[in-house]
């Protein structure tokens, strides 16, 4: 005969009245002899039902001692007698729990109403726990909704499977809920909140559904810095129900931002991102041309000089390029815009001296090309360009590399034009929030209400 091992799981539940009740959840069997490293432990299935079962108990305890409280008459403190029970079902993380809740008759004084569940029979009409709305939207903003469902399926407990168009729903509710919870949030004033508010921000593109007005969309997003308090990150796609300046907006209020107080925005010169920020302050804006993009620009042109400079004929007839081009970052981490463009200037009207430059194929080409392209980039954004150096040192931000570091988080491992993945602006968006939130840690804190 062979050895067996068997784990009998039992709870022992305490209620209002003080009366132990005992429960089996399961029984675990193991072979002792001969047991494979499979063997070893629960596994998954076992710790699914055991969680089940344990939800199962749980939360019929819970509403029977809840139904105990509502059996008194709210009117003059009698017991009612119960009619009949109806079933409610709840979705929650550890499975779809099916409960009996009482209805009561109607009580001798004639003032409390018939068949009536009581408070927790109308607690329970909603459909799904937050925890699992939670879950189901985290999942749903960081994989594919489809994928976002086989792995709810594969951790958690259910005795339907996850669909993903539940994964959609629950966390379009969710997004709702965050700019609903984002609006209705007071204001948090300290005593930083008059030093200025930074707002780094940064635009991308997206594929949208087919029969959008456009194959593609632009979101922005970004964070709002406010000393003494974690960043905030924001996104918004365009054509939904609010603009993106109320999200900009929202995201500056949940910071401390009043009116009147100073703002500095950084991004990469965009005209069309910096006139968010305007609508959503309503005010005058110290705007940064954003370091890291003038610093990528700059990398640009010396990774293509670095190709070249060793060619001998190169360094003679363009000695003032040989020199300007490691001496252009210094220039602009300065903030010498003059300086910098008169450089510009003058290794233009080198390279366009030397005959090579005809040479389509030649790197030459590509260079004049990316300092054409810096001599506009510094003419546009002159008056945005400031003494980096200084600002630096000093402990300022310099760079929306914050920003980049919110596009990352929020748009490229969910919504990359390699995925394929087509979106609508309401979609996106709703996406959209909820990363945010989960970024912030703002989706952990926030109560849901337990909405249908
Ligand atoms: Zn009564």
């Amino acid at each position: 005969m062979m050895t067996q091992l068997r784990m009998k799981v039992w709870v022992e539940i305490v209620g209002a009245d003080d009366v132990p009740q005992h429960r089996e959840i399961a029984i675990v069997e193991r072979i002792v002899d001969g047991a494979r490293l499979g063997d070893f432990g629960l596994s998954l299935e076992e710790g699914k039902v055991i969680q089940r079962r344990l939800q199962e108990e749980f939360t019929q305890i819970q509403v029977d001692q809840a139904g105990q409280q509502d059996r008194k008459c709210p009117e003059c403190n009698r017991l009612r007698g119960v009619h009949d029970y109806q079933f409610r079902t709840v979705h929650s993380l550890f499975g779809i729990c099916r409960l009996r809740v009482p209805r009561f008759r109607s009580c001798a004084c004639g003032k409390a109403a018939r068949s009536d569940t009581g408070s927790i029979g109308t607690l329970l009409l909603g459909r799904a726990t937050p925890e699992l709305q939670r879950v189901q939207a985290e999942l749903g903003s960081r994989l594919s909704f489809r994928e976002a469902a086989r792995v709810l399926d594969l951790f958690v407990p259910a005795s339907r499977p996850h669909n993903h168009r539940t994964v959609v729903n629950r966390l379009a509710k969710v997004a709702d809920q965050i700019e609903k919870w984002d609006a209705a949030s007071p204001y948090r004033i300290s005593r930083a909140d008059v030093a200025p508010i930074s707002i780094f921000i940064d635009g991308a593109y997206i594929r949208a559904v087919p029969g959008y007005q456009s194959r593609h969309f632009e979101i922005a997003m970004g964070r709002v810095v406010s000393p003494g308090r974690p960043p905030r990150q924001f996104a918004a796609a365009p054509n939904v129900t609010i603009g993106k300046h109320d999200v900009v907006r929202a995201a500056m209020r949940a910071q401390g931002w009043l009116p009147g107080r100073d703002v500095t925005v950084f991004s990469d010169g965009d005209v069309g991102l910096q006139g968010i920020v305007l609508s959503a302050t309503r005010q005058p804006v110290t705007h940064i041309l954003d370091w890291f993009h003038l610093s990528m620009r700059l990398r640009h042109i010396e990774q293509v000089w670095e190709g070249l400079r060793h060619v001998e004929d190169l360094n003679i007839y363009l000695r003032d390029v040989a020199v300007d081009v490691p001496r252009l970052r210094y220039l602009l981490w300065s903030g010498y815009v003059r300086e910098a463009t008169r450089a510009v200037k003058n290794m233009l009207y080198q390279l366009e001296q030397h005959p090579r430059l005809r040479d389509a194929s030649h790197k030459l080409k590509r260079l004049h090309v990316l300092i054409c392209n810096l001599q506009t980039y510094l003419v546009q954004n002159a008056t945005s360009i400031v003494d980096y150096c200084q600002r630096y040192w000093s402990g300022q931000p310099i760079s929306s590399s914050p920003a980049e570091s919110a596009a990352n988080s929020l748009v490229n491992a969910r919504m990359n034009k390699k995925r394929q993945m087509r979106w609508s602006p309401a979609g996106a968006h709703r996406v959209l929030q909820v990363r945010a939130a989960v970024a912030d840690g703002r989706l952990k804190q926030a109560k849901f209400a337990l909405a249908a």
